[in-house]
């Protein structure tokens, strides 16, 4: 009998790669919870144990079937572990299905497993550039109220020599002793496009560097400079710890008015995460509420600000007294307010849909039908 050390996450598909170096007996999983035994059951037709012995201590919910499609497999089976190879006898097929389930029923506690039902009316408040007034005016109303949000932090603009209009690392600093999110937004707030893509990787250490030196954890949020936007941005985002990447309402809304979509969980890319609201000086209490309609049935609607007001940037300047009264309206009508990384609370970031861009070119679609209808 051999034994199998596996860890959390990620580390456990790969595992389950290996399993036709098993003989029948048990596979020990140990991660951060303790260790836990998963009985391998026989893989030819010679197993003196049932299908059914191994699977009901296990989990009640497995169907007693020996001829489980993979497709069958819960959503939360991580991604490669349906690449394992499936050849062989029934016996075999149903050997790779039944482990695999033990392994996602087993290792899921510490993981996605404990994944939260997304309540309704769940929106993300984050605030990007480093604005000083993010600090003056966000933080005290933030915290009258009790709300969460995420702060992207740059260097760019004249953030070095302008502290007339942004904040100091030590005030970042404090809003991190505070509770909030510090999100990466690059260094230079360098807009990330393919001809800059290269730059990214430089452009996240720049941050982490410096929320290093002032005690601030490695960022795993991000939000897209200027909201531009490249899928080849993903992977590196990804191989630097990004877990979830705010983008803007384009391509699907232009960037002029601010408007945006509802983000969608496993439709949706957790680095490509959609902007409901991307808020303008002209916005009124209506426009607000907009973003948040469809923030429900699973749908979550992060919403971006700049300054409070924005001294440094007129065109996405939000008036202290609008603020106030946006997050009044959350307060009274009992938004579920997260910041960015507690996305991971209610969406697993390692299920990615095939391809990131299908969601975007069917809202598209969508959005123009409906003008055509409206005859825009
Ligand atoms: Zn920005």
């Amino acid at each position: 009998m051999r034994f199998l050390n596996t860890s959390i996450g990620r580390a456990c598909p790969s595992a389950v790669s290996g399993i036709f170096n098993f003989m029948p007996g048990e596979l020990r999983c140990r991660h951060k919870r303790g260790t836990m035994v998963v009985k391998i059951i026989g893989r030819g037709k010679d197993s003196g144990q049932s299908a059914q012995d191994v699977q009901r201590p296990l989990s009640h919910a497995l169907p007693a079937t020996s001829s489980l499609p993979l497709s069958k497999l819960p959503a939360f089976v991580l991604p490669t572990a349906l690449k394992v190879p499936v050849e062989g006898t029934s016996d075999m097929k149903y050997c790779i299905c039944s482990l695999v389930f033990c392994l996602s029923f087993v290792i899921a506690p510490g993981n996605v497993a404990a994944l939260e039902p997304i309540p309704d009316k769940t929106v993300v408040l984050t605030f990007d550039d480093s604005v000083k007034s993010h600090f003056t005016v966000v933080r005290p109303v933030l915290k009258k109220y009790g709300f969460p949000a995420t702060f992207f932090i740059t260097e760019g603009f004249d953030f070095r020599e302008n502290k007339q209009d942004y904040m100091s690392w030590e005030q970042i600093a404090q809003l991190h002793a505070d509770g909030f999110e510090i999100g990466n937004h690059t260094r230079d707030h360098v807009g990330i496009t393919d001809k800059t893509v290269n730059q990214l990787g430089v452009q996240l250490e720049g941050i982490d560097q410096q929320c290093h030196r002032y005690g601030i954890p490695k960022p795993i949020s991000f939000a897209y400079p200027g909201n531009a936007i490249t899928e080849r941005a993903l992977s590196v985002l990804e191989g630097h710890g990004i877990k979830f990447a705010r983008r803007g309402g384009v391509p699907e809304f232009p960037y002029e008015e601010g408007r945006g979509v509802v983000y969608e969980p496993y439709q949706d890319h957790p680095l490509l995460v959609p902007s409901a609201g991307d808020a303008r000086p002209a916005w009124e209490l209506e426009d607000f509420t907009r973003s948040l309609d469809r923030a429900k049935q699973g749908r979550i609607a992060v919403l971006q600000f700049h300054g409070v007001p924005d001294t440094a940037h007129a065109w996405v300047n939000t008036p202290r007294d609008k603020f106030e009264a946006y997050m009044r309206y959350l307060a009274r009508n009992d938004f579920n307010v997260v910041a960015m990384r507690e996305l991971s609370r209610y969406v697993d970031p390692g299920k990615v849909p095939q391809d990131p861009n299908a969601v975007i070119v069917a809202r598209q679609q969508v959005l123009a039908t409906e003008k055509t209808h409206r005859g825009d």
